[in-house]
């Protein structure tokens, strides 16, 4: 038996650092995800060396198998590869900030810049399109079309203009009514030819735009790398755009357009809708490129610090509901640790088709301030909160910044919270627990 456990032990004490054969093996199946997602190959060569180098000899974490961590490597890699944090649109100092949207046929500029002038609007912008795409009136139309749903204005001269002239008396017209933004949609072909860069070049020598952004469409794949690289040479672009994520694509083409270019992703098109339009997130585009549900909950595992025996006190010590503030600070420690909510969010397997989760905005100021106003009661009161009376919420609002209301808000939810635990139990508090009460809930998913 000893010489059993022994060789048991010797098993275990081998995992300690990553072997080559563990990377070899762990790499072999990234491979080929990242092919079927249609990662150029190219790129995909260049990365699982840069992946293999690194994980060598790294220390595998106790919740992990070898393979399951070379894994988080590469969803780390891939994370800081599309540019690790959220790359925003460049605001002039000196209005207008003139956006110019390029690509090929198809790929979704005209419906792009409908919603980015939506985006823009919400933010308390004034934008102003401009339907520089002459050659289909069509076109023209579809702008003016979104225009109208937007309630945005849409600068447009016809079909007999050229669209440099177009392009600059847009500019004038901007000025004139006080437009802070300017989106201007341009013509695009099924593939990129010398009278379409031309065009463009002419556009961008007399506007001079802030940004030009290359929409591609994601379901484009590998030629989508070839349509960025050509754009980027001949044009010059600071950023893309990529439409239709909402399909079955695994956005591989996200990667590859950005390891190719070197220029960051700035928006993902997530539908026709003209609200569909979000910031690029890189760890959620690396969690979809991988598209392993089951590893990605190991991943998430990994980066939790939580304990689960503490965990599962607490659970304890919910369903005897002594339950105090305190350890619900602890929670939300604990909780800060494993990232950002959003991001979070976007890790959770099967989320990427699950509409309503999507639209769940988690409000992270909201973890701050409930943070602050616990840490402001004293520790009697975090175990009594029934204590709590109208001098010391005067008190602990004033210690942490926050108003009283807010302090009652959250008193009566978790009293709630504590109420719901009592009558349910803990497991059937995820089934009653309400959207927009995250903070209390989501602990215990
Ligand atoms: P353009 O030729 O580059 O101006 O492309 P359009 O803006 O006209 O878009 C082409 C088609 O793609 C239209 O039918 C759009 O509704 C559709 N489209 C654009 N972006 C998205 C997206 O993010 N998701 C989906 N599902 N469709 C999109
Ligand atoms: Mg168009």
């Amino acid at each position: 038996l000893a010489d059993k456990l022994q060789e048991t032990f010797k098993k275990l004490k081998n995992k300690g650092k990553l072997t080559e054969a563990d990377v070899a093996e762990a790499m072999r199946e990234v491979r080929v995800a990242l092919l079927e997602a249609d990662v150029n190959f190219k790129v995909v060569k260049d990365f699982v060396g840069k992946v293999r180098e690194r994980a060598v000899g790294q220390e595998v974490l106790e919740s992990l198998t070898p393979g399951q961590h070379v894994v988080k490597i590469v969803h780390e890699e891939l994370t800081s590869l599309m540019g690790s944090s959220q790359s925003k649109i460049v605001i002039s100092p000196k209005p207008p900030t003139v956006i110019m949207l390029v690509g090929l046929q198809g790929a979704g500029k005209t419906t792009s810049g409908g919603k980015l002038a939506n985006y823009l609007k919400k933010q308390g912008r004034q934008p102003l399109m401009v339907a520089g795409d002459i050659y289909r009136p069509a076109a023209i139309k579809q702008l003016q079309v979104l225009g109208e749903q937007l309630q945005i204005p849409v600068f447009s001269l016809g079909t007999d203009v050229s669209p440099v002239e177009i392009a600059r008396q847009a500019m004038e017209k901007a000025s004139a009514q006080g437009n802070d933004m300017v989106i201007i949609d341009t013509a695009g072909r099924l593939h990129i030819n010398e009278e379409l860069m031309d065009e463009l070049k002419n556009i961008k020598a007399t506007v001079h735009p802030h940004e030009i952004l290359l929409v591609v469409d994601s379901m484009t794949g590998q030629d989508a790398v070839n349509v960025a690289e050509s754009f980027n040479q001949e044009l010059g672009i600071d950023g893309l755009i990529l439409t239709k994520l909402d399909g079955d694509t695994r956005g591989g083409a996200a990667l590859s357009a950005k390891a190719v270019t070197g220029k960051p992703i700035k928006f993902v098109g997530m539908g026709e809708k003209l609200d569909a339009l979000e910031p690029f997130y890189p760890e959620r585009m690396a969690s979809r490129i991988l598209g392993m549900g089951d590893v990605l909950t190991l991943i998430e595992k990994a980066q939790v610090n939580y304990d689960a025996k503490k965990a599962k006190e607490m659970e304890e010590k919910m369903l005897k509901a002594d339950f105090s503030l305190e350890d619900f600070l602890d929670q939300m420690q604990q909780f800060k640790k494993m990232g950002s909510v959003q991001d979070l969010l976007g890790m959770i397997p099967g989320l990427g088709g699950n509409k309503k989760l999507k639209d769940l905005q988690v409000d992270e100021n909201e973890f701050v301030k409930i943070e602050a106003m616990i840490q402001s009661m004293t520790p009697h009161e975090r175990r009594h909160p029934e204590i709590i009376n109208g001098s010391r919420k005067q008190r602990i609002a004033r210690g942490s910044g926050s108003k009283v209301q807010d302090l009652n808000k959250l008193l009566k939810q978790f009293a709630d919270t504590k109420k719901m635990i009592k009558q349910f139990g803990g497991s059937a508090m995820m089934k009653k627990g309400k959207k927009g009460k995250l903070p209390f809930n989501l602990p215990f998913m």
